[in-house]
């Protein structure tokens, strides 16, 4: 099976779009999400029509369930309060039911799927360093895990009783190790490069490879400004901050 795994799409069409054409000349079978679809940008209604549209199987973001009124959001960003409560105006009740409905994770047999972390899921917590790691890697029972949430790309591996970064783009799989992989952020990445960020996972060739695609930020940016919401949200796009 060749997976693709998104995340924090964020109401980015564009963005969205350069992966999801990046993944068909890859020849992905499945697309899995790690949440975050909505929030931020100015498209969450049309990312959520692609999410359905193509079966893209997806966990909840805490901004997801923030804008369907499953989460407390009084400690967002004045950012995040502002698009939580614009994208709220800007869907159809059928979305936000459909973003109500978001578990938050999802288990197959090659992978499991959690926004933040797994270790306390609900409670939205960033996984910046490796002790934060180490409390997720015992509640793993299949050899990856893929995360968002952070907007930084990156991997925590366990191997052997230790844990440690990988920085690697493309790591080969050991069945005998675990992985936690966090694939950055398609609609807005914050690892100082603006390109979109998403990940190929190969079962076959037992290999997970970090990806970014250049996508039209100039229109990204456009839409932002012109639907009122904050202008740091279209300015951080060209810098990946
Ligand atoms: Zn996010």
């Amino acid at each position: 099976m060749r997976y693709a795994i998104i995340s924090d799409i964020h109401g980015n069409l564009e963005g969205l779009q350069a992966v999801l054409r990046e993944c068909s000349l890859a020849q992905v079978q499945a697309v899995l999400c790690s949440g975050d679809i909505v929030g931020y940008g100015a498209n969450p209604k049309e990312c959520l029509e692609i999410i359905r549209q193509f079966k893209i199987i997806s966990v909840a973001g805490n901004h997801d369930w923030a804008v369907s009124g499953r989460l407390d959001f009084s400690h967002f960003t004045d950012d995040g309060r502002r698009a939580v409560e614009w994208t709220r105006g800007h869907i159809a009740m059928e979305d936000i039911a459909y973003l109500n409905a978001l578990e938050l994770s999802i288990k197959n047999k090659d992978c499991i799927l959690v926004h933040a972390s797994l270790y306390e899921p609900q409670q939205f917590r960033y996984m910046t360093n490796l002790s934060k790691a180490s409390i997720s890697f015992p509640l793993m029972d299949v050899p990856v895990c893929f995360i968002g949430h952070t907007h930084v790309p990156g991997v925590f591996v366990e191997a052997d009783g230790k844990i440690y970064n990988m920085d690697n783009s493309t790591i080969e799989i050991q069945l005998k190790y675990k992985y936690i992989v966090n694939v950055g952020s398609v609609g807005q990445p914050r690892d100082g490069n603006p390109m979109a960020s998403f990940c190929i996972y190969d079962t076959q060739l037992q290999t997970i490879e970090l990806r970014r695609v250049p996508y039209n930020i100039h229109e990204a940016q456009r839409k932002i400004i012109e639907a009122g919401l904050p202008r740091t949200l279209a300015s951080r796009l060209a810098v990946g901050r």
